[in-house]
């Protein structure tokens, strides 16, 4: 190998009194006191607009962070035309240079800005010191690394020549302009769609949605320091509409790398569908949206394993990840025990703020999310084939917390056994053992989402007959584990059927999608 071979990024454990912890403490405190300024970043130039907004800790609403500038139609095209204008020397740069830059960056997240770029995502987006420190240190220090490694892969691969003939593969990157769109939910997400484009030559615009700006600067600042060239990448704070009507009608948008709703996404396709003759190329279009995602239990299950799988995957950071666990179908001989240990786990949980680290689940991301999670529960309450097992109350005084609830539902179509919440609500259907079979059919009909899944077994041919007969229900499937936590290098991540266009995150597979390759043939 030309590269270092990446090793996953050790998890820090934050233990009371530990150097990691005291230095994330200290960043908490630099950012408490005052009020970060958060500009867009249009070809290396840090740009102000007059429209100024707030940002607050989804836990502390009334607390101000600091300000972001909103910027118009006129800064996207700013951001294209510097991406346009960086784009030759970039790509023309020999690629070892470009991966330099990345694996700078993930040093430095590593290292000096590791208690940054965690408290960031613990203030800015309500995650425990454990969830920030698995995401916005760990799994975008992987991102970085681990792509470089695979984009060296991909370079290797080159044709077979013969006597007289030498045929090569010019990885070239995409002609124009990558549209980066990002979620709040994970910083290593919102810093991995960017460069994943750029590391393979592209330049970018890069729209991170409004709820995770906070540590969205810190990863520029990481990138700025790490000798990211002017204009590779540009930041911009632009309603998603009015940034769309510039972007994907501009002849050198050359693809979208996208994850957030299924909703979006769709719009997205067909809007790109509608101005296919304007482009140069025809654009490639690489999104993960949303999920749906299964706990199936077998009467042969452990029930330790299940409950904590259960509690874990469900609502870890509250729920609000694309994997998260929100349906599960558990047999009745099981269903007593398990209620009963995932009952015991959830009494053991605190609920608050993220700068208190004992607090295992924090607010939800904003009243948007906070009204939609809790009609959700309000509605479920009401009906007479929903019982609320767990939780089932909220609180949007201070910060927006919903806690961790469980609906156990008769009708296992009931709507939120199939809809996307995004929140921390699970929903239970227990089965008669001697149904398994059916049950499998439903859980692989009763959502359109295809992202992750998992089986709790302990009989090897159940295991089997289930891996099987869900091949298309899951892009991540799980035996006996959670379907939260796929590791870069490790689990390749992204789902298929309205889940995304499972292009796998942190993998070669991914990369590929950011090249055009042409072929060369000499001969002598
Ligand atoms: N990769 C994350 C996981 O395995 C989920 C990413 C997402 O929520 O988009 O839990």
């Amino acid at each position: 190998f030309n590269v270092p071979v990446p090793a996953n990024e050790p998890v820090k454990e934050y233990r009371p009194g530990s150097p990691e912890r005291e230095a994330v403490k200290q960043a908490i405190a630099d950012f408490r006191s005052q009020k970060t300024d958060i500009p867009m970043y249009i070809g290396g130039q840090e740009v102000r607009t007059s429209r100024k907004l707030r940002v607050a800790p989804p836990h502390d609403h009334q607390h101000t962070l600091g300000y972001f500038y909103e910027g118009d139609a006129k800064h996207v095209h700013q951001a294209i035309e510097a991406a346009l204008t960086a784009k030759t020397d970039w790509a023309n740069l020999p690629w070892e240079q470009r991966a330099a830059i990345f694996l700078r960056a993930a040093e430095l997240i590593a290292g000096p800005y590791r208690a940054r770029i965690n408290a960031a995502t613990m203030l800015g987006q309500s995650k425990n010191v454990y969830q920030a420190e698995i995401d916005s240190a760990c799994e975008l220090i992987d991102f970085l690394r681990f792509n470089v490694f695979y984009a060296e892969e991909i370079y290797r691969q080159q044709p077979n020549s013969s006597p007289g003939v030498w045929n090569r593969l010019d990885y070239r990157p995409l002609e124009g302009f990558v549209f980066a769109l990002t979620p709040f939910n994970f910083t290593a997400i919102a810093g991995n769609l960017p460069t994943s484009a750029a590391l393979m030559g592209n330049t970018v615009v890069w729209k991170p949605a409004y709820t995770q700006v906070l540590s969205a600067k810190v990863i520029m600042e990481v990138l700025q320091e790490a000798g990211l060239p002017a204009g590779v990448i540009n930041l911009i704070y632009v309603d998603g509409p009015i940034a769309g009507e510039v972007v994907f009608n501009h002849p050198d948008f050359a693809g979208i790398h996208f994850t957030g709703s299924t909703s979006v996404f769709q719009q997205i396709w067909k809007t790109i569908g509608e101005n296919i003759h304007k482009y140069k190329s025809y654009p490639r279009i690489v999104g993960e949206t949303g999920g749906k995602d299964f706990v199936l239990v077998h009467e042969s299950a452990d029930v330790d394993e299940v409950a904590t799988g259960l509690v874990r995957g469900a609502f870890e950071y509250q729920g609000q990840k694309c994997s998260a666990a929100s349906r599960a179908y558990i047999p009745s001989n099981l269903w007593p025990a398990i209620e009963a240990r995932v009952g015991q786990f959830l009494s053991e949980l605190k609920m608050g703020s993220t700068e208190d680290f004992t607090n295992f689940i924090n607010a939800v991301i904003d009243e948007r999310s906070f009204k939609k999670i809790t009609a959700y529960i309000e509605e479920a309450k009401k009906n007479s084939e929903v019982t609320v097992i767990s939780g089932g109350s909220y609180d949007s005084s201070k910060g927006y917390f919903v806690e961790p609830t469980i609906l156990k539902v008769n009708n296992p179509q009931y709507r939120t056994m199939c809809e996307e919440i995004f929140g921390p609500v699970l929903s239970v259907y227990v089965y008669e053992p001697e149904e398994f079979a059916e049950v499998v059919k439903v859980v692989d009909t009763t959502s359109p989402y295809a992202l992750t899944g998992c089986i709790f077994a302990k009989d090897r041919y159940v295991i089997d007959f289930v891996t099987r007969a869900l091949q298309n229900a899951a892009g991540n499937f799980y035996i006996n584990d959670k379907p939260t936590g796929a590791v870069v290098g490790q689990q390749p991540f992204g789902g298929a059927r309205a889940s995304g266009t499972n292009d796998k995150a942190g993998a070669a597979l991914n990369l590929l999608r950011w090249v055009s390759a042409r072929t060369i043939k000499e001969t002598f």
